[in-house]
């Protein structure tokens, strides 16, 4: 922050529209309110999609960055974690960018599935420039009260946090989608940043075979490093992928599958890999990529196959995520996911880089 009154962001005043710098007045904090000044953010493939006006509901103009890590510079009142401790400035925190998830609702109260919540509002997304300062390409947020904040613990260093983002907390609800098993097998399809967080999720919950299937080849090599024992490239036929997982299975397949491509053709593949009674878990078509061809009768009902769609994320993966990213962050490679840094002023920059795949994500160091 540039003095006590003003704020500079990153803001994509339409869609398609380059990506400027603006300065926007420091918020009045509320009671229940913070200041939360933004260490880090990411940019990731959902700011791609923004850009491009992909998402519905969006109110440009717009300050994005959904998932960031900050210092607290300042708070109005007692605000305290899920164990009662009170935060104070210096804190080092995330938050939940899901806000106003109602508890009033059918969704809420009787579907019990909050993040179908109609009147969910989100940082970075469905927040505009208008609101306020609510998204994290920023040199600093706005917490409103009744966001949900959760402590960085001194062990983890932000930027394997932020590394894992929004990807690792969107994994980890996917991997909690399959119930996964003790020993069993798992494809993921997709080795962007979801895909590699599922893959260290799955590897840490004791999965036995990991096939990554994905492309490129570097980012292959580093789905190995996240736990994957086999790596097969878009490069291959799709029958030979589906033989090598074949070989690999005694001819049986998968026991579950993550769909975190979000190209439509990997819901089919998906349903060519699992095996009979295995699941399916998509969680890459976060945009609308469109339809795609498949057989009911040979790829579903034969096969006894369970589908499951997985959306968003709420408190409960956020805060697992955390704690996952702190006990293993010296074993999964999240950190390396975060090493492509920008500053404020080159958020253009980091957002092409993301859109040309020259990095799986960003990150905006305001
Ligand atoms: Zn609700
Ligand atoms: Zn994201």
């Amino acid at each position: 922050m540039r003095d006590d009154s003003t704020v500079t962001a990153a803001v994509m005043p339409a869609p398609n529209e380059p990506v400027r710098l603006e300065r926007f007045p420091a918020p009045r904090l509320e009671p229940g309110a913070a200041l939360l000044r933004v260490d880090f953010a990411e940019v990731c493939g959902t700011d791609v999609h923004l850009h491009h006006g992909r998402l519905a509901g969006v109110p440009y103009p717009l300050i994005p960055g959904h998932v960031a890590v900050g210092t607290i510079a300042d708070l109005n009142g007692r605000i305290v974690d899920v164990e009662g401790e009170p935060f104070a400035p210096g804190d080092v925190v995330t938050f939940l960018d899901v806000h106003e998830t109602c508890n009033a609702c059918y969704q809420c109260l009787v579907a019990k599935q909050t993040t179908r919540c109609p009147h969910r509002r989100v940082y970075g997304i469905t927040y505009g420039a208008r609101d306020g300062l609510l998204g994290g390409w920023a040199e600093a947020l706005w917490l409103k009260p009744g966001v949900k904040l959760v402590r960085i613990p001194p062990t983890l260093a932000p930027e394997t946090f932020i590394g894992g983002g929004c990807g690792l907390v969107t994994a980890l609800h996917a991997v909690d989608r399959t119930e996964l098993r003790l020993g069993q097998s798992v494809a993921v399809l997709g080795v962007g940043p979801v895909g590699q967080s599922a893959i260290g999720l799955a590897a840490l919950s004791g999965a036995g075979e990991i096939f990554a299937v994905g492309a490129p080849d570097d980012r292959l090599a580093l789905a190995r490093r996240f736990g994957a024992t086999h790596a097969l490239s878009l490069d291959l036929p799709r029958e030979a992928r589906r033989q090598a997982v074949l070989d690999a299975t005694r001819g049986r397949g998968v026991d579950a599958v993550i769909e975190a491509a979000g190209a439509p053709d990997a819901v089919a593949d998906a349903l060519d890999l699992v095996r009979d009674g295995g699941r399916v878990v998509i969680c890459g078509h976060y945009t609308d990529n469109g339809p795609v061809l498949v057989h009911p009768h040979h790829q579903i009902n034969r096969k006894h196959v369970e589908i499951r769609g997985s959306w968003g994320a709420d408190f409960s993966h956020f805060y697992r995520a955390v704690q996952v990213a702190d006990r293993f962050g010296a074993r999964i490679p999240w950190k390396e996911l975060a090493a492509r840094r920008f500053p404020l002023e080159q958020a253009g920059e980091a957002l092409a880089a993301v859109e040309a795949r020259a990095v799986a994500k960003a990150v905006l160091v305001p």
